[in-house]
């Protein structure tokens, strides 16, 4: 099988903060590969900005030392075409330098896209002058990067900010997470198979778990993430989105405003969750590493760096089916998964010797990208009925051959689709607000109490109580393990 690619329209994009750390690690690379693949074609330039003393040229060194250090296999000579379509602007988001430069610089007859790859503070700034400045048109698009504040009243206030100067149908919400392959995947295998989608409700679906554990600690961000958490860094928005997928009704279309129209739906059907249903915690430090409060340099910080709480929708479809969330820093191992356990068989036929399976579809985001689907099969051989589970397995690496070996990151894919102008894959405002508006009270019940996290062996599963969470119910997390690398 040979993947295809179309190419994209001619652009502009201008990567403000284009000297930072996610437009070195993330967004260069990713408009390196599809360059490479051949999907920005000749004409596109990629515009870097910033404060930072950069002209073109510097800044195209800058650009190839990011290529050699992110991207494993590059080719000189197409490193060298794709610097040529790379420049440098030079200006203050809050100020008045460089903009009559970036004015003069941008073409008005091709596609536009301003990513927003700096802190939110500035996105009044920048989009005010994109306005004043009369760069961008009413086809311009701007790409921008959580966090989308961190309640309901500064995510209004950011979605205020934004559409003073954008309409909705420009502004595009990255959550990386709706980038990767698997996740699309879940869409095609619910609503492009026959068989799932029956099954897919409360009557035969016992519960869901969605995971998140990552094996790094807090690292450098340890001021910023003491003033976000688990909840507000990675469950309001990734695991809400993940969530999301699994719950929604089918879309008419696959369209962007019918789908996220869908997503809206499951999350203004989300239950408050009382605090009995959550457990937090910190990890604590081993013999090499330090434990979150040192890296946070808070000794009293009451924020956590893992959470699980057992949420349900209330909706027809949902109604007594228990999703479990977790998400975590420093555990076992870094995986990325849904699970969707099904209900056992109405009735065996078969004696209690053959023993009995349930159905589980496991959908990998990360590592090793895949879905999963045991079955219950006969044990081969003679010595009567015993019953077995086996994967189905579609890891896509193994299914698809070259073609999954060449997945593209999510960060390109979700900038491809900027300049196609399709928002399927980006959070609407008013999904962000609702995702908000259930968090908000949430947090409010553990700050409200003054509950403490608790501490938790880094490499281990999380605190103790998170396994309770299942246990109480019958039921049990599905192991965190290592499923290779990506
Ligand atoms: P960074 O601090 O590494 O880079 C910030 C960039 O903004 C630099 O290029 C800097 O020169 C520029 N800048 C700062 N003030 C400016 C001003 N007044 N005018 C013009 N340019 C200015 O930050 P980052 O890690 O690249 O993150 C950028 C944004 O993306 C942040 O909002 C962050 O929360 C978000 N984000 C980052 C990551 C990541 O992996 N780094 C992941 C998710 C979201």
């Amino acid at each position: 099988m040979v993947s295809r690619v179309i190419p994209v329209d001619v652009f502009d994009l201008v990567v403000f903060g284009g000297t930072g750390d996610l437009a070195r690690r993330k967004i260069i690379p990713a408009l390196y590969r599809r360059f490479r693949a051949g999907q920005m074609i000749e004409g596109s330039r990629v515009i870097g900005s910033a404060r930072s003393d950069f002209d073109t040229e510097s800044y195209r060194a800058f650009v190839a030392e990011a290529i050699d250090e992110f991207i494993a296999d590059h080719a000189s000579e197409t490193v060298a075409a794709f610097l040529k379509s790379v420049h440098f602007v030079k200006l203050d988001a809050t100020g008045k330098e460089g903009w009559a430069d970036l004015a003069k610089l941008m073409r008005k007859d091709v596609v536009q896209a301003f990513y927003f790859s700096v802190a939110p503070s500035l996105f009044g700034a920048l989009a005010e002058r994109l306005e004043s400045h009369k760069i961008a048109t009413a086809d311009s698009r701007i790409v921008v990067e959580k966090p989308f504040g961190r309640d309901l009243a500064s995510a209004k206030e950011l979605n205020a900010t934004l559409e003073a100067h954008f309409d909705e149908h420009q502004i595009y919400r990255i959550d990386h997470y709706l980038g990767k392959e698997t996740v699309q995947n879940l869409m095609a295998v619910r609503f492009g198979n026959v068989l799932f989608e029956p099954l897919w409700n409360a009557l035969f679906v016992d519960h869901v778990q969605i995971t998140v554990a990552e094996t790094v600690g807090v690292g450098g961000r340890g001021a910023y993430y003491d003033r976000s958490g688990a909840m507000r860094d990675m469950v309001q928005n990734h695991l809400m989105q993940l969530l999301c997928l699994i719950a929604m009704e089918p879309p008419a279309r696959f369209e962007p405003d019918a789908v996220r129209d869908e997503k809206l739906k499951v999350i203004r059907a989300l239950d408050p969750v009382r605090h009995d249903q959550i457990v937090r915690g910190q990890y604590k430090a081993d013999g090499e590493q330090q434990g979150y409060l040192e890296d946070v340099e808070h000794p009293d910080s009451l924020t956590e760096s893992f959470i699980a709480l057992k949420v349900h929708v209330s909706n027809w479809r949902w109604k007594g089916t228990p999703f479990y969330l977790r998400t975590g820093k420093r555990l076992k191992a870094r995986m990325s998964e849904i699970v969707v356990a099904f209900k056992p068989t109405p009735h065996s036929i078969f004696d209690e010797e053959a023993g009995s399976k349930t159905n589980v579809l496991t959908i990998r985001l990360q590592p090793n990208e895949g879905i999963n689907l045991r079955v219950t099969i006969k044990e081969p051989g003679p010595g009567g009925m015993r019953l077995v589970d086996v994967p189905l397995d579609m890891t896509f690496a193994d299914a698809l051959g070259p073609v999954a070996r060449e997945i593209p990151d999510a960060y390109e894919r979700l900038i491809m689709d900027v300049i196609r102008g399709n928002q399927t894959l980006f959070m609407r405002g008013d999904e962000v607000e609702a995702a908000w508006a259930w968090t908000d009270p949430i947090i409010e019940s553990w700050t409200s109490r003054g509950s403490r996290p608790h501490p938790y062996d880094p490499g281990t599963t999380g605190p103790e109580d998170s396994l309770m969470l299942l246990h109480r119910d019958g039921r049990r997390w599905r192991e965190i393990e290592d499923y290779g690398t990506d």
